[in-house]
C-alpha cells in the first residue's frame, strides 16, 4: 500500500529531534520511506494522500508495561494497601474471571482503549498470550508479549515447567511475523524461584528475545529479596547473569544508584510506570538520576487495576511533572525527555529501536496524527511542551501501526469497540457483579 501524509508538522524524534514546520511522511509497504519538508514534495498520483493541515505527525506510543486484561478488573478494588489489594481482591477475581472467552474480550476493551490514546505497540505479560496476541494481530497493533511465568499454578498452566513449553509454542508460532514479537516472561524475583529465572533466561536466549520481568517496585519486595539472596534485586539479577541489553525490568522504584549504574552499564532497560507507583503508593522513581546515568527508560501503564486507564498521554505528563515536585527540580524530566520516553526510548528499551517510535526513513510507520488547533492547546510556543503538559488523548485523530491506519476521524477500525463495549457492560461491572 502506498500512502503519503501532507502539510503537517513531522516530530521525527529522532538523535536530532529533528521537527519539520511543513513536512511530510511517505509510506511503502508498512516502511517510511521519506520524511522530508514540504518544499520537495512531488505527488505520486497512485498514492492515498492525507492532509494534515494544522496537526502534528509524531510517533506511535510505546506501552513498555502492562497486562491487558485487567481492564476487567478496572477499579475492582480501589483504594486498598497493595498486599490485600493483591492477594485478598486481584488474585482470587483473576481465578475466577480470566477464562480464555474473558481474555478475548478483555484484550479488545483494552485495544480499543490504547488505540484511542494514541498507543501503536504494547509490552504485555499475562496469561492466554496466545489469544492476546490473535486480538491484537487482528486490532493491527504492535504487540510484544508472553505468558508470565511464576512459581504457582495459575488459570493457563499449573507448573513452571508447562508454562515454559507454552511460551516456547508461542515464540515458534509467530516468528517472523511484523507486529507480533513474542518475548520472555518472569514475574518477578520474590514469586519465581532462581531456578525459574535461569530457565526463562535460557528459553530468551535460545530464541534471541526480550526478557521481561517486576522488579523493585515495592520497599517489601527489596527486603524480601535481601533475605532471600542477601542481595538487592537489581544486584540479585546481575549476580546470576540477567541483566542484559535484552532486559527489561518494570517499576525499578527502589532501584539504588549502584543497581542504576548496573543498568546502565550492562544495557538494561526499565518500564517506568508512574501512576501505577502512586496509585498502588509504590513510590516516586528518581527517573532523573536513571537518564543522567544513561539508562534507557520507557514508560508503561501497568494494568487498568492499578492505573485505571491505558491511556499514554496521562502517563507521560505524570512522567513529566512527577519528578519536578518530588526532588523540587523543574529541570528534573524535560517535555522532549517525557515525550521520548513515550516513543523512541521505549521501543528502544524492547529492543524494537530500529523498528519504530521515530519517524525515520526505513522505519516502519507507526505514527499518530494529532489536532493542534485546538482550545486546550492555541497557542504554541513549543512542541514538546503542548504535547506534554496540554495535549489530551481526545486530540489524536488517527493512527497506524506498519503503515496501515488503526484509526481514522477518532474512530477505531479494526476493532469492534462497541460490540466489545456492550459485551463487557453486560457481564461485568456494578450490575452485573463478578
Ligand atoms: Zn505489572
Amino acid at each position: 500500500m502506498r500512502r503519503a501524509i501532507i502539510n503537517a508538522v513531522v516530530l521525527t524524534m529522532n538523535d536530532r529531534m529533528d521537527c519539520l514546520e511543513k513536512g511530510y511522511v511517505r509510506i511503502r509497504d508498512g516502511a517510511i520511506t521519506e520524511v522530508a519538508s514540504m518544499e520537495g514534495w512531488v505527488p505520486d498520483g497512485e498514492e492515498e494522500c492525507t492532509d494534515a493541515a494544522g496537526m502534528w505527525i509524531l510517533p506511535g506510543f510505546v506501552n513498555t508495561h502492562t497486562h491487558t486484561p485487567m481492564t476487567l478488573l478496572r477499579g475492582y478494588a480501589d483504594d486498598l494497601p497493595l498486599h490485600t489489594w493483591l492477594t485478598e481482591h486481584i488474585f482470587p477475581a483473576e481465578a475466577r474471571v480470566m477464562t480464555p472467552e474473558h481474555v478475548r474480550l478483555a484484550a479488545r476493551l483494552a485495544f480499543a482503549e490504547m488505540i484511542r490514546t494514541g498507543t501503536t505497540c504494547f509490552n504485555d505479560m499475562y496469561f492466554f498470550s496466545q489469544l492476546i496476541a490473535e486480538e491484537a494481530k487482528k486490532a493491527g497493533l504492535r504487540a510484544v508479549l508472553n505468558d508470565s511465568l511464576i512459581d504457582f499454578p495459575t488459570p493457563a498452566f499449573r507448573t513452571v515447567d508447562e508454562g515454559l513449553a507454552l511460551a516456547e509454542e508461542l515464540i515458534q508460532a509467530w516468528a517472523g511475523d511484523p507486529l507480533i514479537h513474542p518475548s520472555v516472561c518472569a514475574h518477578s524475583p520474590y514469586t519465581c524461584s532462581k531456578e525459574t529465572l535461569l530457565k526463562a533466561k535460557r528459553l530468551a536466549d535460545r530464541y534471541g528475545t526480550l526478557l521481561q520481568i517486576h522488579l523493585s517496585e515495592t520497599r517489601q519486595e527489596v527486603e524480601t529479596v535481601k533475605k532471600q539472596t542477601g542481595l538487592s534485586p537489581g544486584e540479585y539479577l546481575h549476580r546470576i547473569g540477567l541483566l542484559d541489553s535484552r532486559l527489561i525490568a518494570a517499576h525499578g522504584v527502589w532501584l539504588t544508584p549502584a543497581e542504576v549504574q548496573l543498568f546502565a552499564d550492562n544495557g538494561a532497560a526499565i518500564g517506568h510506570c508512574p501512576k501505577s507507583n502512586l496509585k498502588l503508593a509504590s513510590g516516586i522513581a528518581d527517573t532523573a538520576s536513571w537518564l543522567e546515568a544513561g539508562v534507557t527508560v520507557g514508560l508503561g501503564t501497568d494494568g487498568t487495576a492499578s492505573n485505571n486507564t491505558l491511556d499514554m498521554v496521562e502517563e507521560m505528563r505524570f512522567a513529566a511533572l512527577l519528578p519536578k515536585g518530588a526532588r523540587y527540580n523543574p529541570v528534573a524530566v524535560s517535555a522532549g525527555n517525557a515525550l521520548r520516553m513515550a516513543t523512541i526510548e521505549g521501543a528502544r528499551a524492547l529492543g524494537l529501536g530500529d523498528r519504530t517510535g521515530s519517524l525515520e526513513p526505513g522505519k516502519r510507520a507507526d505514527l499518530l496524527l494529532v489536532r493542534s488547533e485546538t482550545v486546550n492547546m492555541q497557542p504554541v510556543y513549543d512542541h514538546y511542551s503542548a504535547i506534554v503538559y496540554a495535549m489530551n488523548s481526545g486530540n489524536i485523530i488517527a493512527s497506524m501501526a506498519e503503515g496501515e491506519w488503526l484509526m481514522r476521524n477518532r474512530k477505531p477500525v479494526r476493532v469492534d469497540e462497541e460490540e466489545a463495549l456492550q459485551e463487557v457492560m453486560e457481564r461485568f461491572g456494578v450490575k452485573a457483579g463478578i
